[in-house]
């Protein structure tokens, strides 16, 4: 068993689940601990399958029911030392304790092989997940959300997914057009910001492989982009190509089930 479940994926939190065949972890916690309950119920996870909880970074939208997470489910959080300096006072009390990983260091929950690498945003120490398992040479996962440009280390790590979670933030002309303040119209769109929609389809272009059977287009911007032009630009562009896969748009208020990676 090698599983993704997303239950939830958006700007306004994030919470990722994936499952091995020795226990389950979650990837970030940007919801109340009440909704990341409620999503393990509808994935029916056991919550003693629960192992760990890692952080990609410090935003809210990914660290917001961290501490609460931990508490309840006894289990360490996972994070960089950066990311904790600077979170550390919004945790509270963490009895199964604090686990550091850096960027570009493998680590290992149980069956479950994880491989960080550094993404471009704007927060101190923000990670992009490889996953794989052990055994289990057929199946990759990769995580990558909260990046302002495709770099070359990103190509790299997820050249040989099977599975990839991609963000696909804002629909450019949306978010020029849309209500943010010019200065939050900068961000988004900078080197350190979030992925467009076209620069999404850009991304996929250069590391598309026929075994890449399963793209799940994540963390979209409620304000300036919606899932049908998400969905839409992409769709196109592997028609274009003729490669056939499984497409879907991770939601906000909707949990993803649990899927094969
Ligand atoms: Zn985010
Ligand atoms: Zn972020």
């Amino acid at each position: 068993m090698f599983q993704l479940g997303i239950i939830a994926s958006g700007s306004k939190g994030n919470c990722l689940l994936v499952r091995g065949n020795e226990g389950a972890i979650l990837l970030d916690a940007g919801l109340t601990g009440k909704k990341i309950a409620e999503g393990l119920d509808q994935l029916k996870i056991e919550t003693a399958e629960l192992k760990a909880l890692i952080i990609s970074h410090e935003h809210s939208d990914h660290i917001r029911g961290a501490g609460i997470v931990c508490r309840k489910y006894q289990i360490p959080l996972y994070i960089t030392r950066e990311t904790y300096a600077c979170s550390a006072g919004k945790f509270g009390n963490l009895p199964a304790g604090i686990k550091f990983f850096e960027p570009g260091k493998t680590f290992r929950i149980n069956d479950l092989i994880i491989i960080p690498f550094a993404s471009s945003h704007d927060a101190v120490e923000s990670s992009n997940f490889k996953i794989l398992q052990d055994g289990n040479s057929n199946s990759q996962l990769g995580v990558a959300t909260d990046c302002g440009y495709f770099t070359r280390l990103m190509k790299e790590r997820l050249m040989e997914c099977t599975t990839l979670v991609l963000e696909s933030n804002h629909d450019e002309i949306a978010l020029i057009n849309g209500p943010y303040r010019w200065d939050l119209k900068q961000r988004v769109k900078s080197r350190q910001g979030h992925l467009s929609n076209h620069q999404a389809v850009s991304v996929v272009s250069q590391i598309i492989h026929p075994g890449m059977k399963r793209l799940i287009l994540a963390h979209l911007s409620e304000q300036n982009n919606t899932p049908e032009l998400a969905y839409e630009e992409m769709r196109k562009f592997l028609a274009e190509i003729q490669h056939e896969l499984e497409l879907q748009v991770a939601s906000q208020y909707q949990v993803l089930p649990l899927q094969d990676i």
